[in-house]
């Protein structure tokens, strides 16, 4: 089962995320990410894997991006690899989400998204919310 974990304060949210993620290991997992906001674009880090994999190939925190939402990922929809892993990017960047479930109509809304132009990247249900 998948956990969700999210910051808004006044210090750099990388750290507390990462420990929040931690605190929901127990819940089991196959892949896990993060997305950061500070001044500029939304920074995704994500892995397959354990979050020790995921602290690997952390940047330095930055105090700046004192905003963002941390995913453990317990596959439904797309195999458990990096690329399916949350958070998952609207297609223009601007939009991170993490979610926890099924999206039952999916496939009609991603037909739909794609006659319209989206490109997707994952296999995931989760990808339709964001776009
Ligand atoms: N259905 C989503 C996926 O396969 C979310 C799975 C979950 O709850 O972790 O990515």
């Amino acid at each position: 089962m998948c956990g969700i974990v999210a910051y808004l304060g006044k210090k750099g949210a990388q750290p507390i995320l990462i420990e929040g993620l931690k605190r929901l290991e127990y819940r089991g997992y196959d892949s896990a990410g993060l997305a950061l906001l500070g001044s500029g674009a939304i920074r995704v880090k994500k892995t397959r894997g354990r979050i020790s994999a995921l602290e690997e190939i952390l940047d330095e925190p930055n105090a700046d991006e004192n905003l963002g939402i941390g995913h453990t990922r317990w596959a439904t929809h797309g195999e458990p690899n990096t690329v399916n892993a949350h958070p998952h990017l609207d297609f223009t960047g601007k939009i991170a989400v993490v979610h926890n479930g099924i999206i039952e109509n999916y496939a009609t809304l991603k037909t739909w998204l794609q006659s319209e132009g989206v490109e997707f990247v994952s296999e995931t249900d989760t990808e339709v919310v964001s776009n």
